[in-house]
C-alpha cells in the first residue's frame, strides 16, 4: 500500500516546485510478541513471561514508553530489571531528534539481546499510520500516533490472549494530557494498583512523589515494602497453621487414609484429601518395606500440645503394619459435639 503526500515549495529562485512525498504502508510488520498467534515472525522478541524481578505488576505486561520517558528515564530503562519494552518508531525518531546521547544509549538497549526491547515500525504499518489532522500540532500528532499504536498493540494481542493467558500491554507517559486521552480510548496507562505506580515513578510516569526517585529513599521503601511483605507472609503461614490446630484440637485423635506425596531418607510426607492435609510421618529407615509415589496408607492425625509454644499436628503410621515404624490404631472416641456457645 502506497500513500503519497503532494504539496508545493517556493525555491530560493522564487520559482514553484512541486514535491511528492511517498510513504510505503506495510501488512508485514510483527508484533514481536511470543504469544503471538497470527503474525509470522520467526524469532520473537518479546517474551511470552515478560520476568519482572521486582513483582512490581500483578499481570504479565509489556512496557510501551513514551518519547519524555525515553528522554528522562534513559538511566531506568538502562537497568537489568527492565525488559520486555516495545519502542514505538515515532518514539525512536523523536528521540534522535532530540537528543543524540539518548539515542544512542538507546541504541545500545536495543541491540541487548537479553533486554527484549522492540523496536516497532508503527509509522509504516497499515494499521497504526496515521496523518496529522489539519491544526494539529506535530508533537500532538506524534502523542496521538503512540496511542494508537499503543491501542493496536493491545487489542492485537488481547486475540491471542484469549487462547492463554498473556501479557498486556502498558504505555508509559508523564503527560497527564496523554494518560487522559489514553485512559479515554481504553488503554491501560497505568493499573491503579500502588506498587505499579512505584513502577510509574520510576520511569517518570508519574511525577507526585518527587521522594520515590531519590535512589536511596527508594531503596529504603523497597526494602520496607519488602520486609512487610515478609511479615505478613509469615502472619499468613502461622494464621494457617493456628486455625488447622484448632480444628484438629476440637475433633481429638482420627484415623484418616493418605497417599503418599514424597518419599524421604527417614520420613514420608502424606496428603489427607480429606482435609487437604499435608504432613510429614516419620518412618526412620525403613528396610523390609518399599514407599512409592501415591501409595495409600492409613495414618492416625492428633495434635501434640506438649509443649504449649510449640504445638504441633502429629501424624503416624497405621497401615501398612511395619514393625518398630507403624503404632497400633489408636481407639477413637465418639466424636465430641463442639459445645454450644451461649446466647
Ligand atoms: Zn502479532
Amino acid at each position: 500500500m502506497l500513500k503519497s503526500k503532494t504539496f508545493v515549495k517556493k525555491t530560493r529562485a522564487g520559482g514553484v516546485m512541486k514535491i511528492v512525498r511517498e510513504h510505503y504502508l506495510r501488512d508485514d510488520i510483527w508484533c514481536g510478541s511470543d504469544i503471538c498467534t497470527e503474525c509470522k515472525h520467526e524469532c520473537a522478541v518479546l517474551q511470552r513471561d515478560p520476568f519482572i524481578e521486582s513483582n512490581l505488576c500483578s499481570y504479565l505486561h509489556y512496557v510501551i514508553p513514551d518519547t519524555n520517558v525515553v528522554l528522562h528515564q534513559i538511566d531506568v530503562l538502562e537497568n537489568p530489571v527492565i525488559c520486555n519494552v516495545i519502542i514505538l518508531q515515532t518514539v525512536l525518531q523523536e528521540v534522535r531528534h532530540r537528543s543524540a546521547p539518548v539515542y544512542k544509549r538507546l541504541k545500545d538497549i536495543i541491540h541487548e539481546k537479553e533486554k527484549h526491547f522492540y523496536t516497532f515500525t508503527n509509522e509504516h504499518h497499515k494499521e497504526t499510520f496515521i496523518e496529522r489532522e489539519p491544526g494539529e500540532s506535530a508533537n500532538d500528532r506524534n502523542d496521538r500516533a503512540i496511542r494508537v499504536a499503543a491501542k493496536w498493540y493491545s487489542q492485537h494481542l488481547e486475540k491471542s490472549r484469549a487462547e492463554a493467558d498473556g501479557p498486556k500491554v502498558v504505555l508509559l507517559t508523564n503527560d497527564q494530557g496523554n494518560k487522559r486521552k489514553a485512559e479515554e480510548s481504553g488503554l491501560l496507562v497505568y493499573a491503579d494498583i500502588i506498587v505499579h505506580r512505584l513502577l510509574a515513578v520510576a520511569v517518570g510516569a508519574d511525577s507526585t512523589y518527587p521522594d520515590l526517585m531519590d535512589k536511596q529513599k527508594q531503596a529504603a521503601l523497597s526494602n520496607n515494602l519488602n520486609y512487610r511483605h515478609k511479615m505478613s507472609q509469615y502472619a499468613q503461614r502461622a494464621s494457617v497453621a493456628f486455625h488447622t490446630q484448632l480444628f484438629f484440637k476440637s475433633r481429638g485423635i482420627l484415623n484418616e487414609d493418605g497417599f503418599v506425596l514424597f518419599v524421604r531418607k527417614n520420613a514420608i510426607i502424606v496428603l489427607i484429601p480429606k482435609f487437604g492435609l499435608e504432613g510429614t510421618v516419620p518412618s526412620l529407615v525403613v528396610e523390609q518395606h518399599t514407599f512409592r509415589l501415591f501409595d495409600k496408607v492409613k495414618v492416625t492425625i492428633s495434635l501434640d500440645a506438649s509443649n504449649i509454644q510449640h504445638q504441633k499436628i502429629r501424624m503416624s503410621l497405621i497401615e501398612p503394619v511395619i514393625a518398630g515404624v507403624s503404632v497400633p490404631p489408636p481407639d477413637v472416641e465418639p466424636q465430641a459435639k463442639k459445645p454450644k456457645l451461649d446466647r
